[in-house]
């Protein structure tokens, strides 16, 4: 019989960016259900996540910080080690998109887009891979690929760059560091019913067109990421590094 504890993520604790809302609001209560006390981080109150995981009694704190600086790493490595001890798992999940004709954008919005969705996600690892290695305990990350880390986008071509950026930087630190017993896994999520797809779901032409490409013929939801966050957290994921593993209702296998 398969030990189904593998799976467990019971006195765990894992912090996840960008939990105020959708795909991270998500990975934030599957942890919690799962069993781990979660850190949310993230520049605005994450309540609603707060109350969707004390409606189960889990352990949840928020740090506010506005992720496109790194100088505030140290900051948030420190309460989060004050909340509730040791980090084990790290979810690089908050990321932006803007979305403009390649011929317009601007350098503002280029380093905008660049800062949150790629150099934050190094600097974090970095950060906890360093505690990790010291202690020698191990660890779990887990980064926030896209569709776009695969194909080129439409009218997306910073955000397409960076996202491109987090598969190959998953890879590059999966090398490095799976001898520390770190793994360091992605996700690569479909296209979701989330903020991040507003415009598009909101766009009647490029919203059917999306929909009648996705073989499971819904867009994802937050819900559909758990099972994926929660195996590449765990136990059972022990061998897997440098993986980013699709959550797309098909979309890749067209
Ligand atoms: P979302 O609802 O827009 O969530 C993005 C999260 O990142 C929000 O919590 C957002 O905070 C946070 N964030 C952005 N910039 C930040 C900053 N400077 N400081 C702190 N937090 C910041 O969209 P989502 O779909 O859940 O996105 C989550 C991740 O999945 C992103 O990396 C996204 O690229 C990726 N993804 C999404 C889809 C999709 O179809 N939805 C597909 C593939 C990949 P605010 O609420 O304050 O903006």
């Amino acid at each position: 019989m398969t030990d189904l504890n593998m799976f467990s993520l019971e006195g765990r604790t894992a912090l996840v960016t960008g939990a105020n809302t959708g795909l991270g609001q998500g990975i934030c209560v599957a942890y919690a259900k799962a069993g781990a006390n979660v850190v949310g981080v993230a520049r605005r109150s994450c309540q609603e996540t707060a109350d969707k995981i004390s409606a189960f009694q889990g352990s949840f704190r928020e740090i506010l910080a506005d992720l496109s600086d790194i100088s505030v790493i140290p900051r948030i490595v420190e309460e989060a080690q004050k909340a509730f001890g040791r980090v084990d798992i790290l979810v690089n999940n908050a990321g932006i998109i803007k979305r403009c004709d390649a011929v317009d954008v601007t350098e503002e919005d280029w380093d905008a887009v660049i800062d949150v969705n790629e150099k934050m996600v190094f600097f974090l690892c970095r950060a906890f891979a360093e505690k990790w290695i010291a202690d020698q305990k191990g660890g779990k990350i887990i980064n926030i690929a896209s569709m776009l880390s695969y194909q080129g986008g439409i009218r997306v071509p910073a955000y397409t760059s960076s996202k491109s950026a987090v598969i190959g930087l998953t890879r590059a630190l999966a090398n490095e560091w799976a001898g520390h017993n770190i793994n360091v896994n992605g996700i690569a999520p479909g296209y979701m019913e989330t903020n991040n797809t507003q415009n598009l779901r909101s766009d009647g032409q490029r919203s059917e067109e999306i929909l009648s490409r996705i073989p499971a013929g819904r867009w994802g939801t937050p819900e559909d990421v758990a099972g994926a966050a929660i195996f590449l957290a765990s136990d059972a994921a022990a061998y897997i590094h440098g993986f980013t593993l699709a959550v797309d209702g098909g979309w890749l296998a067209r």
